[in-house]
């Protein structure tokens, strides 16, 4: 994947399932709305943003009335089908009502991985970028099942599809929002006292022997695959953060230079 020049005015915002689901597996509209007006309100400030969003197959679910998640591909590819509109639905209706448009880029394997898709994909975003269109991005789910169960592993969750599309569109920064409030120095869910890390200059195996999986059953990748995502995009010179989703006010104080999550920070 060959790097782009970065441009300081363009952000990628990655929002994980337990950001905008509630705790019964409904779509937590309220939270969806707070997002797409701090999106909104960012892009007034003079920035571009992408948004990576998961939650089509926990979307889908509650839909569909499955009584639990789908275990099966088939009806989790069914779900994500269903959930993957009802979620470019409700952006389409929020960021409308905060004066945006949306463009929904579902991607697989190959459109990152074959030269003249990947030329295609590049051109696609700065088209909608130059014309202010905010790219809602997801994984293929109802086709490719790399994100939903993956011996391959290329994305292994939306934190490095996020990652990816970060490097493709040359975005100065990925703001990764999850459940909690960055790296800590162990698992808080499982140690009280963990303390949060505000900053990483270098991450190498210290840094990843100090995170775990997820600790909700909505959650994917955890902090493991939030690590693998930051360690990509810093290394093409995308400064990284992980923050807490529910407060989406974080999204102002990290555009004002304000100390909120963990930054990992790119190498030039
Ligand atoms: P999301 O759905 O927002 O992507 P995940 O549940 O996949 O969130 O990942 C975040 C979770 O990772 C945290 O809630 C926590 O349970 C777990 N985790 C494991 N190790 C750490 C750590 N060192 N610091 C912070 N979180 C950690």
């Amino acid at each position: 994947m060959s790097p782009k020049k970065i441009r300081k005015e363009r952000i990628v915002v990655k929002v994980g399932t337990s950001s905008i689901t509630n705790e019964n597996g409904g779509i937590n509209i309220h939270q969806i709305d707070l997002l797409c007006r701090a999106i909104a309100g960012i892009e007034n400030l003079g920035y571009d943003v992408v948004l990576v969003s998961s939650g089509a197959i926990a979307v889908g679910a509650n839909r569909m009335r499955l009584k639990q998640k789908p275990k099966d591909l088939r009806l989790k590819q069914a779900a994500a089908s269903v959930g993957q509109s009802e979620l470019m639905h409700l952006y389409s209706k929020f960021f409308g009502e905060y004066g945006r448009l949306v463009g929904q880029i579902l991607l697989d394997n190959d459109d990152v991985e074959n030269p003249i898709r990947r030329e295609n994909l590049q051109n696609t975003f700065d088209a909608l970028l130059e014309n202010h269109i905010i790219p809602v991005v997801n994984e293929n789910d109802s086709v490719s099942h790399t994100e939903i169960e993956s011996e391959q592993k290329l994305f292994s969750d939306n934190d490095m599809l996020s990652a990816i599309v970060a490097v493709f569109c040359g975005a100065c920064k990925l703001i990764i929002l999850s459940d909690i409030e960055g790296l800590y120095d162990k698992n808080p869910s499982t140690n009280p006292d963990a303390k949060l890390i505000s900053r990483v200059e270098n991450i190498d195996e210290s840094i990843y022997a100090l995170a775990e999986g997820s600790g909700s059953n909505r959650g994917t990748g955890g902090m493991i695959t939030k690590l693998q995502a930051a360690e990509l995009a810093t290394s093409r010179g995308v400064d990284v953060l992980i923050t807490n989703g529910k407060n989406t006010d974080y999204l102002y104080d990290i555009i004002d230079k304000k100390h909120v999550g963990t930054l990992f920070v790119a190498k030039e």
